[in-house]
């Protein structure tokens, strides 16, 4: 069932460790199949090396499993509801990478400071309440975090990052473009009180990324 969209999911979860996003078998990423409404997700506990399609799990949209020799990933009720209340993402990537879980313990959003962090994410990575692990509560505090802001990212307080996408790749280039912002507003924090770039220069800078920029 959904053979390129394991497939897909398989290959981008190796980008986690490659860009040194995760730890051990930490972090997720699901896709939806906007035909069927099934989603791809990580099977839990399984390290990264030995991830494969035919051990991603499939599950309905309320998180029943459809296919899977293994138990989904323990945030799949919250990547669940994140699906159904934002019809528009079809891809969502879960971390704990080190620089923004950092402004996430305390409860800190992450400032646009950069031109970069204006184009992708036009403004602060906001960050949502604290949710325990294991049921819809995560996601629900995502939904309610990125409601109101264009951002495709936002962190979770004490816990990590959660991105979302039209795609899946999108998702996950969020999540890498989130760790990189990360550790750049952390190291100017560190030297001072940053410059800050003027609201209609960020709307200019979003707007010229999202709609001109690339091929
Ligand atoms: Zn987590």
């Amino acid at each position: 069932m959904l053979e390129e969209l394991r497939q897909l999911v398989c290959e981008l979860h190796a980008e986690l460790p490659n860009n040194h996003l995760v730890a051990w078998t930490s972090g997720n990423i699901s896709a939806r199949d906007p035909e069927t409404n099934l989603v791809v997700i990580k099977p839990s506990g399984i390290k990264f090396p030995d991830l494969t399609p035919e051990n991603m799990v499939v599950v309905t949209i309320d998180g029943e499993i459809v296919e899977g020799n293994y138990k989904a990933s323990s945030d799949t009720a919250s990547h669940c509801y994140i699906y159904r209340h934002m019809p528009q993402v079809n891809g969502i990537v879960h971390t704990h990478s080190r620089y923004a879980t950092a402004f996430a313990t305390h409860g800190r959003s992450i400032p646009c400071i950069t031109t970069a962090m204006s184009d992708e994410f036009g403004g602060d990575i906001p960050c949502g309440g604290f949710a325990l692990i294991g049921g819809e509560e995560i996601g629900q505090v995502v939904v309610e975090t990125l409601q109101g802001s264009r951002s495709p990212a936002c962190l979770l307080q004490s816990h990590g990052v959660f991105t979302v996408g039209p795609t899946a790749e999108k998702a996950v280039k969020a999540a890498v473009m989130t760790e990189d912002n990360a550790a750049i507003a952390w190291a100017s924090l560190l030297m001072g009180d940053p410059l800050t770039i003027a609201p209609s220069d960020i709307d200019k800078l979003y707007d010229r990324y999202q709609n001109v920029y690339g091929q």
